[in-house]
C-alpha cells in the first residue's frame, strides 16, 4: 500500500515539527518584520527539509515572505578547498533550482577572516522570525547560540538530520540495543511523505533589491578562483565528488541496482569500492535525506540486505545522532562511560608496541602498512570504508601513550580530510572505538577491556593486499 502524502499543512507535519524544533532564545516574534528568514546552515537542501518547512509555515501564518539565505565563512574548523568545493558546487546547483521550486535563495560567501559585517544579523534585523539548523556538530550548535543570543527576533532551530523527530528520544540511549525498539515503533510513520511547497508570499523584488548583501552570483562564478581568495587551509585539495542532489541520485540509483542486493556481504570488503552505498557526504551535508533514501531502498526490495542497509542507515546513524545532541562532551574523553576510564587508568603504564606523534600518523608512516594505506585513502579521497576504519580507530589506541591524545588525533584527522567528517556519525564511529555504546571485553594489555581489533588478524579476513594496492606509498 502507498502510504499517504501530508500536506504541509497538516497535523501529522505538526507533530513532527514539535518534535524536531528548539526555540533558540527568549525573543518574541517581530510582527513589523518584513520577511521570514530560513538560515540554511546544514541542511543544503530544499526537499524534505524541516527547518525550511517550519520556515514556510511561519512565512503563511504571518503572511510574510520567506527569504533562504546560506553564507560560507573561512572561519569553521578544518576550513579547506575540500569541504568548501563541496559546498560551493551544491549551493550552485539550489541557486540553479531556486526559482522554480519558488524560493528566493541566495549565497553569500565571507572571504576574508577579519570581513565583520555580520551579514545573518543585519538580515535578522528585518525578519520576523528567523528558522535555521539544529545540528549538534560542525560548530553549528554553538555558532547558532551565539547568534540566537543577539538576535532582535524569535530563532527557532530545526533539527532535519534524522529520519525519526529527535524529541522522540527524551534521554541518552546506552547502545543500539537500546535505541533499535524505539525507532522500530514510529519508522513506518516517520517515512510518511510530506508535499513540500514554497510560502504562499513570493518574497518583492523591492526588499531582494534593498537587502544590501553582496551575493555571489553561482551561476556566474569561477568557484576555484572564489575559493583560491578565501582565508581556509589550501592544503587539503577537493576531491572527486558528484556534489549535490542530482549526484546523490546518481550514487542511490546505482546502490539499489548494483550493489544492494549483495550489500550484506559486499560492505565487509574494503578493496570493493561499490560495495556499499558512499552516500554519508551526501547524508551529513544534507543533500540528501536520510528518510528518502530508505524509502528508495525499501522499494528496490532485496529483503536482507535491505535491512542490514537500513540498520546502518537508521539505528547506527540516529544513535550517533542522540549521542551528539543529548551529550555536549561527544567529543571529549567525558562523552565515554565509566568503564572506560577505569581499564584505561589501570593500563595507562603498559608496554606499548609503538609510539607515533600525530604528524607520522598524518603522513601514514607507522610500521603497519595496512594501517597507512587507510590513511592514505582517507587523506587522498575523502573517504575511509567502515571497515577499516573501525581498524584504523582502534589501532591509534595502542600507539598512543594516552587514549587522549588517540581520541585527539582520530577527531583531527576525520575532520580535516573526510567528506563525511564534522558529522555526528563522526563522533559516534571515533567513540565507539573506545567502547562507547559497546560492553567491556576480556581484559587485554594496552586495551583493558576495551574490545580489541588486530589489524594482522584482519588480513585474514579480507583482501587486504588489493585495498593496500589502492593507496600505494
Ligand atoms: C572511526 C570511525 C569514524 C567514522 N567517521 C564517520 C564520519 O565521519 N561520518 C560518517 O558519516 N560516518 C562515519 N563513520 C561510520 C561509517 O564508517 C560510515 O558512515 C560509512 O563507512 C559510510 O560509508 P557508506 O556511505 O558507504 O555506508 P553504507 O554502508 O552505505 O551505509 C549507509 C549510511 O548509513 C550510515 N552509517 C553506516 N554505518 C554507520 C555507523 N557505523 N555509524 C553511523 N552511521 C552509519 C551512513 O550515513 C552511511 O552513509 C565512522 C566509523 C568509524 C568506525
Amino acid at each position: 500500500m502507498r502510504p499517504r502524502l501530508h500536506s504541509l499543512d497538516s497535523d501529522h507535519v505538526r507533530d513532527q515539527l514539535a518534535q524536531r524544533t528548539v526555540v533558540a532564545n527568549g525573543v518574541r516574534t517581530q510582527p513589523e518584520g518584513e520577511y521570514v528568514l530560513y538560515w540554511m546552515q546544514s541542511t543544503h537542501r530544499f526537499e524534505e527539509n524541516w527547518a525550511l518547512r517550519q520556515a514556510v509555515l511561519h512565512a503563511d501564518r504571518l503572511g510574510k515572505p520567506l527569504l533562504v539565505h546560506q553564507g560560507l565563512d573561512p572561519t569553521y574548523a578544518h576550513a579547506s578547498d575540500r569541504i568548501h568545493t563541496v559546498i560551493l558546487e551544491n549551493a550552485r546547483a539550489l541557486q540553479r533550482r531556486a526559482e522554480s521550486l519558488g524560493f528566493r535563495y541566495q549565497f553569500v560567501l565571507r572571504r576574508r577572516r577579519d570581513d565583520d559585517r555580520r551579514v545573518v544579523d543585519r538580515l535578522a534585523a528585518r525578519a520576523a522570525i528567523v528558522v535555521t539548523d539544529r545540528f549538534p556538530t560542525a560548530g553549528i550548535a554553538e555558532r547558532t547560540g551565539r547568534f540566537a543570543g543577539r538576535a532582535p527576533c524569535r530563532v527557532d532551530a530545526v533539527e532535519s538530520h534524522g529520519i525519526i523527530a529527535s524529541g522522540h528520544f527524551v534521554k541518552e540511549e546506552y547502545a543500539a540495543r537500546t535505541i533499535r525498539p524505539k525507532i522500530a515503533k514510529v519508522l513506518d510513520l516517520a517515512l510518511e511523505p510530506v508535499e513540500d511547497r514554497p510560502a504562499k508570499r513570493a518574497l518583492p523584488d523591492r526588499i531582494w533589491d534593498s537587502l544590501e548583501v553582496e551575493r555571489l552570483d553561482l551561476d556566474r562564478a569561477d568557484l576555484a578562483a572564489e575559493i583560491a581568495a578565501c582565508e581556509i587551509d589550501h592544503a587539503v585539495p577537493p576531491v572527486a565528488f558528484a556534489s549535490g542532489l542530482a549526484g546523490a541520485h546518481a550514487r542511490l540509483d546505482r546502490f539499489c541496482a548494483h550493489t544492494l542486493p549483495d550489500y550484506a556481504a559486499r560492505r565487509n570488503e574494503p578493496s570493493d569500492s561499490d560495495g556499499s552505498s558512499r552516500l554519508s557526504p551526501y547524508l551529513h551535508f544534507g543533500q540528501i535525506s536520510a528518510a528518502e533514501v530508505l524509502r528508495t531502498v525499501r522499494a528496490a526490495g532485496h529483503e536482507e540486505s535491505a535491512r542490514k542497509f537500513e540498520d546502518e542507515l537508521v539505528t547506527w546513524r540516529e544513535l550517533a545522532l542522540n549521542f551528539c545532541l543529548m551529550n555536549p562532551d561527544h567529543g571529549k574523553l567525558k562523552g565515554l562511560p565509566d568503564w572506560v576510564h577505569r581499564t584505561m587508568d589501570a593500563h595507562k603504564d603498559d608496554e606499548r608496541e609503538a609510539i607515533y606523534t600525530r604528524e607520522v600518523l598524518e603522513g601514514a608512516r607507522t610500521h603497519d602498512e595496512l594501517w597507512n594505506a587507510a590513511q592514505r585513502e582517507l587523506v587522498r579521497t575523502g573517504f575511509m570504508h567502515n571497515v577499516t576504519r573501525m581498524l584504523w580507530g582502534k589501532s591509534v589506541l595502542l600507539w598512543t601513550r594516552r587514549y587522549k591524545h588517540a581520541l585527539e588525533h582520530l577527531i583531527h584527522f576525520n575532520n580535516k580530510y573526510a567528506l563525511d567528517g564534522r558529522d555526528p556519525s563522526s563522533y559516534g564511529g571515533i567513540q565507539w572505538c573506545f567502547g562507547k555504546f559497546d560492553r567491556p571485553w576480556f581484559d587485554k594489555p594496552v586495551w583493558g577491556v576495551i574490545r580489541p581489533m588486530s589489524l594482522a588478524r584482519a588480513r585474514e579476513k579480507f583482501d587486504a593486499e588489493a585495498y593496500m594496492s589502492m593507496f600505494p606509498a
